[in-house]
């Protein structure tokens, strides 16, 4: 079997709470690679702190609370190492030493950089680390010289950079880090209950860790084809949210979007059948969830922070061979 090959997938903890959008698009498909894998599953606290520098005070609590919900979502702390990235300070040297080595050329070029740059307030108030976001990632990534990294199709510029930045190591001071591939998935970008996308920035989420109640009342509210008012009038299945939720939660939402269209079904009746399908859906999460408390998230931390260390011990005992730094 493929056991032995190693996954890094990473997710920052800008945040107390995942969302089942981040589920959908992310941990859905680490929690399948498990079957074939090791799969690294790594709370990026640094990374969040490119956005949060001003206040990072909430940053170590809600590394802890991402965990859980990792745990929650089905990463078997048995079987992947789930640890938080400022715990392995091997990243730290990994990054400067690739800093060293990148052009700047290729960090400007990345197509989001200049457009966040924007969000945080221009050259002047972003940070450095911004710039820097590629080359730590790809210490992130090269130093568990990971078979594969799973990756939204968004990210994938980012993980060029990666493998470009381990080539270019590799021909300056010899083969240390192998190419990794991306591995896709089938994900698609899950709506919010107001149908932008779901990002707890917009503040139209679903979350893992809320009760079922908060659930229903979400759903309640969401928006749905605003032509529709009685029952009888048709609906636009693929710009109702609610539709949505069915898609992905309910076996037999073909048929629900067919009666939906030919307004043979209301709306109140697709809320009332997709509250029942979401939380079911949700209800083991949830209830692994509430069995994790502070302590056990420690210890589970402390041994995935141990494993990750000892890979990652070895790959800068390499680099600093490679280059001849020690
Ligand atoms: P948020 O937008 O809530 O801040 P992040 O940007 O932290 O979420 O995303 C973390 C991970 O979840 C990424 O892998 C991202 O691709 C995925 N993700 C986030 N929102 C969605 C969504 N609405 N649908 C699918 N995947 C998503």
């Amino acid at each position: 079997m493929k056991s032995e090959k190693r996954i890094l997938s990473g997710m920052r903890s800008t945040g107390p709470k995942l969302h089942i959008g981040n589920y959908e698009g992310a941990l859905r498909n680490w929690v399948k690679l498990q079957s074939d894998y090791k799969v690294f599953a790594m709370v990026a606290d640094w990374h969040a702190l490119t956005t949060q520098f001003n206040d990072p005070s909430a940053i170590a609590r809600n590394s802890r609370e991402v965990a859980k919900d990792f745990v929650a979502a089905g990463i078997d702390p048995e079987k992947s190492p789930v640890f938080i990235q400022s715990h392995i300070k091997e990243h730290a040297e990994l990054h400067l030493l690739l800093s060293m080595t990148t052009p700047l050329g290729w960090l400007e070029r990345v197509p989001t950089f200049k457009e966040k740059q924007q969000d945080i307030g221009g050259a002047e108030r972003s940070p450095y680390g911004l710039l820097g976001y590629p080359v730590l990632q790809s210490a992130d990534i090269l130093m568990y010289k990971p078979y594969g990294v799973p990756v939204g199709k968004d990210q994938a510029p980012h993980l060029e950079i990666s493998r470009e930045i381990g080539r270019r190591f590799n021909n300056l001071y010899g083969e240390v880090f192998p190419e990794f591939v991306n591995i896709i998935g089938d994900e698609a970008v899950l709506p919010g209950i107001d149908m932008r996308k779901m990002s707890k920035t917009y503040d139209n989420c679903i979350y893992i860790n809320e009760s079922p109640d908060e659930t229903a009342k979400k759903i309640k509210n969401a928006f749905t084809t605003p032509t529709k008012i009685k029952k009888s009038d048709p609906g636009i299945p693929e710009g109702c949210a609610v539709c949505q939720y069915l898609r992905v939660y309910s076996p037999n939402w073909k048929e629900l979007w067919d009666e939906d269209r030919q307004g043979l079904r209301g709306c109140s009746q697709n809320k009332s059948e997709c509250i029942e399908a979401v939380n079911e859906f949700l209800r083991p999460f949830r209830e692994r969830r509430a069995e994790l408390d502070d302590d056990t998230i420690e210890q589970i931390l402390t041994k995935g922070a141990a494993e990750a260390r000892a890979v990652a011990q070895q790959t800068m005992q390499q680099v600093r061979e490679a280059m001849g730094i020690w």
